[in-house]
């Protein structure tokens, strides 16, 4: 069992945090919030007054913090943990930011003798709470290997995507995808509905022809389709619009840095901008559905 420090509470790192302790490790956490604080050490974390006092000792840091800003000003800014953290400990990082923000983080550390691994996660709230997320790691394969055993008691899927910045890059090209699935599910079924079809109907001879996706298949946008997702639910739960927007935010960066032509995706990042900016920031993602409806 390690020392671990835990930096970041907040929806995702709260739950991730308390699996670690769980699991029998040794854990320190840290977070601006108080609130986010107790929650965790109601669960058997210790805690520290600071960032810097929680990573002293600490022989493994997991950082699950908003975005690229938050994660450079922890670890490199100023009076950073780059100063804190014992040579020879490692570093994930599972926070979803840029690429450019990781690789300097991740260069940083390296060059201070401090293992890192830029580890995004896919699997949502209820991921991190059940132990089920998928983590895509940037990084060497030494560093990925040594990370297994921490990541197995947060998640379930790890994958080696390739070097410091390559988790970042997987994370966004899937969620780039998973948002053109769903806005190409939510307009084939508006067209069906506008045109008579039981949307019931429909999603299920999609399923089984060639339009078959998991937006369609397990994630159905329309509401009372399907029992147990967020749709049948006024949208709420899930993958909210506006971590959406972020993603693809992250995906047209991504996308301009490596001069790509990503049609699709700049769409996609278009309307998740457009229904965040008409309220629904706070939804579930299938609720881009509604923006079809010719009713509305
Ligand atoms: P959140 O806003 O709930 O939590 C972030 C936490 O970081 C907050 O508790 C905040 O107080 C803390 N924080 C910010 N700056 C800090 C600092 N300097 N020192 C210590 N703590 C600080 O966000 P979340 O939903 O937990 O998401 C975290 C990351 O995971 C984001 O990058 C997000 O994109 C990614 N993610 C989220 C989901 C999801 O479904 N929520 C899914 C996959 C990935």
């Amino acid at each position: 069992m390690a020392n671990i420090a835990f930096i970041g509470l907040g929806n995702m790192g709260g739950p991730m945090a308390i699996n670690l302790v769980k699991a029998g490790h040794s854990v320190c956490v840290y977070d601006l919030s108080a609130q986010a604080v107790i929650d965790v050490v109601e669960h058997g974390a210790s805690t520290a007054t600071s960032a810097q006092e929680a990573v002293k000792g600490a022989e493994v840091i997991v950082s699950m913090l908003p975005a690229g800003k938050h994660v450079k000003a922890v670890y490199i800014g100023e009076d950073g943990l780059v100063n804190h953290i014992n040579k020879g400990a490692l570093v994930i990082d599972s926070s979803t930011i840029d690429v450019a923000s990781a690789q300097e983080v991740g260069k940083t550390l390296t060059e201070a003798g401090i293992d890192f691994i830029d580890a995004p996660v896919s699997g949502g709230v209820g991921g991190a709470q059940a132990g089920t997320l998928s983590f895509m790691v940037g990084g060497t394969k030494e560093a990925f290997e040594k990370a297994k055993p921490v990541l197995t008691n947060m998640g379930k899927n790890l994958f080696h995507a390739g070097d410091l910045g390559a988790g970042q890059v997987a994370k966004v090209c899937n969620n780039m995808l998973l948002s053109v699935l769903m806005v190409g599910t939510s307009e084939a079924l508006q067209l069906g509905i506008a045109n008579g079809l039981d949307p019931k109907v429909l999603s299920d001879i999609m399923s089984k022809s060639s339009g078959s996706n998991w937006t369609l298949d397990v994630y159905n946008p329309c509401p009372d389709v399907m029992e147990g997702v967020p749709s049948s639910n006024d949208y709420n739960g899930g993958f909210m619009v506006d971590l959406m927007a972020k993603d693809l935010g992250l995906a047209m960066d991504t996308a301009v840095a490596s001069q790509s032509s990503t049609p699709m995706g700049a769409l996609a990042r278009s309307l998740y901008a457009m229904h965040a900016a008409s309220g629904q920031g706070g939804k579930d993602f299938s609720s881009i559905f509604n923006v079809f409806n010719k009713n509305n």
